[in-house]
């Protein structure tokens, strides 16, 4: 499989050497060269096939033969080592968790699967140490921690914004030490993302280091978004009935990876896109117009993106064509005093506690199940566990949200961050290692 820009001004290039460059020299984004079907078989026998077997199939074409066959399957095999369980909330309504992984965040899998991918790239390439630059605004920084901890040949500098993210991010940021590197901006969350974007296009740097990048505009983080999809189709608790899917969405890459798992035949009738009042492409699908804004606070603050990033390989993956588009895709956004109530609603009717993004997530279903003539089932993406959004969440129910087990080891551990207010102290850093 090859991949190509879509600012169609650079050569095209292979899986791994995409997954090293994150963004194409021409600014673009790395796009596939085809979707690949997978056979109808597939899907009819879904049901016997374990969830890494499932990811093996859907990745392997893209990945062709950048990576044998045996290391792609103990690649996925490490990556899916936890469960995506479904919960139902009512008749049609049901959630699927992806936050079981290791830092809570559904950003788990996909930080997993491209760290793995990078450590084979670099067996071939001993004397190239590669250095991936991530700003974060809470749960993206956790996960690439996570992800990348211990990975032979890759160093991994994470900014976030000082006094901006909860006790248990930080903790997860700022305490692993070996190859993990946690810089404390004094400033917000667009501050350290300018510092990034500042840093990839700096020639100083550019020359004496290879850097690269770790969110979702890198392939191998927003493909290996497909396998949930997959796991969701295997698993539905009615087979009989039209699945619709609800994603509360920010960049667009998780729900962007949806559409893709459809186009290679996953039966998924609908998608729909649900936001806070960062709704860009809400209004799109119903104006037809596409114009980004800056991004505004809201409690769902993971989804606070005014120009999605991966908007542009949605309108690829339709040629552009809008209508084609909004058959599959609908899209709605809610305020936070809609959330609020929606996490108060979901308790009410399951008992089940929501974190802020899946009570956007079940707003949308709703929406949507609500305008539908015909019986869907109904699934809303879990992206976060509650505890990542505590304080909200305990403050609209009243009730108190238990740190899972797993996590308690990490609020013991012992903060390490290097504080910086100025892009030109990042570079020293960044130089001087
Ligand atoms: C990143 C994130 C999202 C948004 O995912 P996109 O792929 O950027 O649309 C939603 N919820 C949570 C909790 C996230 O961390």
């Amino acid at each position: 499989m090859k991949y190509y820009s879509l600012n169609y001004n650079s050569q095209d290039i292979s899986f791994l050497d995409a997954v090293r460059k994150g963004l194409a020299p021409d600014r673009g984004l790395y796009f596939p060269k085809k979707i690949p079907k997978l056979p109808k078989t597939f899907f009819n026998n879904i049901n016997s096939i374990s969830n890494q077997e499932i990811a093996f199939k859907v990745i392997q074409p893209y990945v062709g033969n950048d990576i044998p066959e045996n290391r792609l399957k103990k690649i996925v095999e490490d990556t899916l080592n936890f469960e995506f369980p479904i919960v139902p909330i009512s008749d049609s309504v049901a959630t699927l968790e992806l936050f079981q992984g290791p830092t809570l965040a559904f950003k788990d899998v996909g930080a997993r699967f491209m760290a793995r991918c990078l450590a084979y790239a670099n067996i071939n390439n001993k004397d190239e140490k590669l250095t991936v630059l991530v700003a974060t605004s809470g749960d993206t920084g956790g996960a690439v921690a996570d992800g990348f901890y211990k990975v032979k040949g890759v160093d991994v500098v994470i900014l976030y914004p000082k006094g901006k993210v909860s006790e248990i991010q930080e903790k997860q940021l700022t305490t692993l030490g070996e190859n993990i590197t946690a810089i404390e901006v004094d400033g917000a969350f667009d501050d350290c993302q300018d510092m990034v974007k500042s840093a990839f296009i700096d020639q100083d740097l550019i020359q004496s280091m290879s850097l690269t990048s770790a969110n979702s505009i890198n392939i191998a983080r927003w493909l290996s978004q497909m396998f949930y999809y997959f796991i969701a189709y295997k698993n539905r608790i009615h087979p009989n009935k039209k699945l619709a899917i609800s994603v509360p969405s920010g960049n667009f890459g998780n729900i962007c990876a949806g559409l893709v798992s459809q186009q290679m035949g996953l039966p998924i009738d609908q998608l729909i896109a649900s936001t806070n009042i960062n709704n860009t492409v809400p209004s799109y699908l119903n104006s037809g117009v596409y114009s980004p804004k800056k991004s505004k606070s809201t409690i769902s603050n993971a989804m606070d993106v005014g120009d999605p990033s991966n908007f542009i390989r949605i309108q690829k993956l339709f040629n552009n064509d809008i209508f084609k588009l909004k058959k599959i895709l609908k899209g709605y956004y809610y305020t936070d005093s809609q959330t609020k109530k929606a996490i108060k609603e979901i308790y009410k009717i399951s008992g089940y506690t929501a974190d802020p993004h899946g009570a956007v997530g079940y707003l949308g279903l709703k929406e949507f199940l609500k305008n539908s003539k015909e019986a869907y089932q109904g699934l809303f993406l879990e992206t976060a566990h509650p505890i990542k959004f505590v304080d909200i969440v305990e403050r609209t129910l009243k009730t108190s949200v238990e740190v899972p087990e797993r996590i308690k080891h990490v609020l013991n551990r012992e903060k390490a961050s290097i504080p910086i207010h100025s892009y030109e102290q990042l570079k020293t850093f960044l130089l001087k290692r």
